[in-house]
């Protein structure tokens, strides 16, 4: 089995810490030019059977000049539609207008949706976090919500099998 994940979110959630934590330097196969394909290919894990391919998805970078622009044109959207599964991360306890835009994005797509609550590391009592997933949750029909670390690897092992169930 094989398939791709696209992992999405505001700037500064956690992203790329997220992929480099995932796919580790001996499980990486990273490409080094830009890929003349639909997405761009990250790195590759391979784990058993199955092969999970993470891209980088165009038209989801709020990080760009004129994103806002972009997250008006509907074509960004059909960029993600060749994915298998999303991993859309946010950071725990604080959500902004920048996620709601991401989450709007992802609004029209029909592939699953696993919400990734990173920096629990950050969190001093866990029952703070409660009344925040529970809102996150009424965000939309997630497949999955999985509170973690990127930093720490914190539920990291969870996440990946969230992720192959979909490929
Ligand atoms: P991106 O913009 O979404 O790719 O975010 P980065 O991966 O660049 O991370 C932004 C900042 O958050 C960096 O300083 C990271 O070290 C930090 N960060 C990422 N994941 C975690 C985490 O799980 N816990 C904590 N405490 N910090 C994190
Ligand atoms: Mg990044």
């Amino acid at each position: 089995r094989c398939g791709f994940v696209a992992i999405v979110g505001r700037p500064n959630v956690g992203k790329s810490t997220l992929l480099n934590h995932i796919l580790g330097q001996k499980l990486s196969i990273t490409s080094r030019k830009p890929q003349t394909t639909r997405h761009k290919v990250l790195g590759i894990k391979t784990e058993g059977p199955v092969q999970a391919i993470y891209v980088d998805t165009p038209g989801m970078h709020v990080e760009e000049p004129r994103a806002l622009n972009r997250y008006m044109n509907k074509a960004a959207t059909s960029a993600l539609s060749g994915v298998d599964v999303v991993v859309f991360v946010v950071d725990q306890l604080a959500w902004t207008t920048a996620d709601e835009m991401v989450l709007e994005k992802l609004s029209k797509l029909d592939c699953p949706v696993i919400l990734a609550v990173n920096k629990v590391d950050r969190i001093e009592k866990r029952e703070s976090l409660l009344p925040h997933l529970d809102m996150l949750s009424r965000k939309r029909n997630f497949a999955e919500i999985i509170p973690m670390s990127a930093l720490k690897e914190t539920n990291l092992e969870p996440l990946e099998k969230a992720v192959t169930r979909f490929l």
